[in-house]
């Protein structure tokens, strides 16, 4: 099966204006002959619209946004809603992402809410999820994963399944420095794919990309992306050099 292999960088609430333009073009030149990998860019919310500009009529590169409310409009006052964020040129939303989970206490029905508002406002989301440390340690990491897919999958529209990319991010490993190994990758993504089987079937099962996250950098993603059920990254903190991202992009 020929899965979308996808290089993602959330640049979490790093850089500033100059900074975020200048980023998003250095990466756009260093990667941009890299056609068949597909390189989606979260900044932060003030800077989307530029970098959707920057990114959009170039071949393989998308923008996205690290949030989005759980609404659709109204009396909710500094919330960011999916219909303005595709408005103004993303074309992803990340949902889930542990951050987001442990600062701002979002649980599973506030995601499934984000998700259903991204879909309808024609956004494409990427679903973080993963265990913590201590989940890992006590050996209940599978059952974790697997009630974070079946509470959001489970009571997502069939229609949609071309528009989802997940990201299995171990909690553990995020900003930390310490990366799951490639076998501990690959069991966990191969468990994944099988947890789709049984939600949807196999054909979707092996449609749907499944990103890894934490502490993957330009020296360790070659052997984290070579593993057969690891089709790309969501990179935090290496995202933010653009010489880095450009070699994490080249790893496949
Ligand atoms: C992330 O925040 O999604 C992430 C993977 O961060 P880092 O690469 O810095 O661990």
């Amino acid at each position: 099966m020929n899965r979308k292999k996808i290089v993602a960088g959330n640049w979490k609430m790093n850089t500033l204006y100059s900074d975020a333009i200048a980023l998003a073009g250095n990466i756009l030149a260093k990667t941009s002959a890299f056609k068949d990998i597909e390189k989606i860019i979260f900044p932060p919310f003030p800077f989307i619209n530029d970098v959707a500009i920057l990114l959009q009529s170039q071949p393989g590169f998308y923008t996205g946004a690290q949030n989005c409310s759980s609404f659709e409009k109204g009396a909710f006052t500094g919330e960011v809603s999916a219909p303005m964020l595709k408005s103004i040129g993303a074309n992803y939303v990340l949902i889930g992402h542990s951050e987001r989970r442990a600062y701002f206490k979002e649980d599973a029905k506030t995601l499934s809410l984000k998700i259903e508002q991204a879909f309808q406002a024609g956004l494409n989301v990427v679903y973080c999820f993963g265990e913590a440390l201590a989940e890992r340690k006590s050996g209940v990491h599978q059952r974790i994963v697997k009630t974070q897919l079946q509470e959001i999958l489970s009571v997502m529209p069939q229609d949609k399944i071309s528009d989802l990319v997940l990201a299995y991010e171990p909690v553990w490993a995020i900003g930390t420095g310490e990366t799951a190994t490639p076998p501990q990758a690959q069991d966990m993504h191969a468990f994944v794919r099988n947890c789709l089987v049984e939600l949807f079937n196999k054909e979707v099962a092996e449609q749907i990309p499944i990103l890894y996250g934490g502490s993957c950098n330009a020296r360790n993603a070659r052997e984290l992306f070579n593993c057969p059920d690891v089709d790309g990254g969501l990179i935090g903190g290496a995202s933010l050099n653009a010489d880095e991202f450009s070699e994490i992009v080249k790893s496949f």
